[in-house]
């Protein structure tokens, strides 16, 4: 399937719920509501959008949230989803707080990746940022994940006066295991601006690295379907990466849509265009006529975004981060 842009679109992120068990500073605000769990799509209408849009040329899909993993019936989707004969990789974006305990039933059925979010090695800083002391936890569901050859790829945000000083030690992460380590520049969601958070941008973080790994260069293996860049020293297992929608654009290949986890079909994370499959689904739609309302909102796809003018917009949890 192509956007009028002549993108071709073949990657689907699904936020299955917007609830977390941690509250991190620049993601949740304190104040968050939560949907009712009658607005959340269920494991049928999941799994039916994921059906019609397999057949429409998504061949890979990623849970996210809110945190995926709090959804009791996230493996078995999976597990379902990856049955489909058009699918052919899904993966999870996790805290890994829940990595422990579904970690043998997810090598079982074959997860193709996890994408774990941990910006600071430094439990106590942990506790600081997420409002939650699970450090170990998170820490023995990737070791978890590693033992069972599970490919793992670290998500860093860096706020200055925050975590900014562990840019080496999260690196080094990357020489010790078969680990990508990715930074991700902050995006300014409301509650960013509202604590004044600031982010570290790559320009800064590689000046960083490079003066400590001389030989870091672009390494172009394929890494999946997102936009991220990555660079590898000689004596490093895995890679570093840069998702840097505030420094630099990635909109040109952008072959992504977004499926929040109300059931709104979300074109771009900075534009709020888009459809609501849910009303569609529970009206009755046949997946005919639910393909041809994908395909219209399709159309509606915008360039790009423009966070760097963006005063903010809603939270990452509720959108699908
Ligand atoms: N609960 C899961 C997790 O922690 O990975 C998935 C949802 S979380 C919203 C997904 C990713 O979005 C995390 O890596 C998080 O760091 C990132 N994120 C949240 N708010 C962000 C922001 N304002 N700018 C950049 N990344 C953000």
């Amino acid at each position: 399937m192509q956007d009028t842009f002549l993108r071709n679109i073949r990657y689907l992120r699904i936020s299955v719920t917007d609830r977390c068990n941690l509250r991190c500073k620049y993601c949740l605000p304190e104040d968050v509501e939560f949907f009712d769990n009658s607005e959340i799509l269920t494991y049928d209408e999941i799994y039916k959008i994921s059906y019609v849009m397999s057949n429409m040329g998504v061949d890979t899909i990623r849970m996210t949230g809110g945190e995926p993993l709090l959804r009791a019936d996230c493996v078995d989707l999976i597990s379902d989803i990856k049955k489909l004969p058009n699918i052919q990789k899904v993966r999870i974006t996790t805290n890994g707080i829940y990595l422990t305990k579904y970690i043998d039933r997810l090598s079982k059925i074959g997860i193709d990746g996890l994408n774990i979010s941990l910006d600071t090695l430094d439990a106590k800083l942990f506790h600081e940022m997420t409002g939650a002391d699970r450090f170990n936890k998170v820490w023995d569901g990737i070791m978890a994940a590693l033992e069972r050859n599970i490919k793992v790829k670290i998500n860093v945000v860096l706020i200055k006066g925050m975590n900014e000083h562990e840019i080496i030690p999260l690196t080094r992460l990357a020489e010790k295991y078969p680990i990508d380590v990715r930074f991700i520049e902050l995006m300014p969601i409301d509650v960013c601006s509202s604590l004044k958070l600031e982010g570290v941008q790559y320009d800064y973080i590689m000046d960083i690295i490079s003066s400590v790994y001389h030989d870091i260069s672009l390494d172009s293996t394929e890494k999946g379907l997102g936009p991220a860049k990555y660079f590898k020293s000689s004596t490093m297992k895995g890679s570093i990466g840069f998702i840097d929608p505030m420094s630099h654009g990635f909109c040109d290949n952008c072959n992504r849509l977004r499926l929040t986890s109300e059931g709104f079909l979300k074109l771009c994370l900075y534009h709020n265009d888009g459809t609501n499959l849910r009303d569609l689904l529970r009206s009755g739609i046949s997946d005919d006529s639910l393909q041809l309302a994908i395909l219209e909102a399709l159309r509606q796809k915008p360039l790009q975004h423009f966070f760097n003018d963006c005063a903010g917009f809603k939270t990452m949890s509720k959108i699908g981060g």
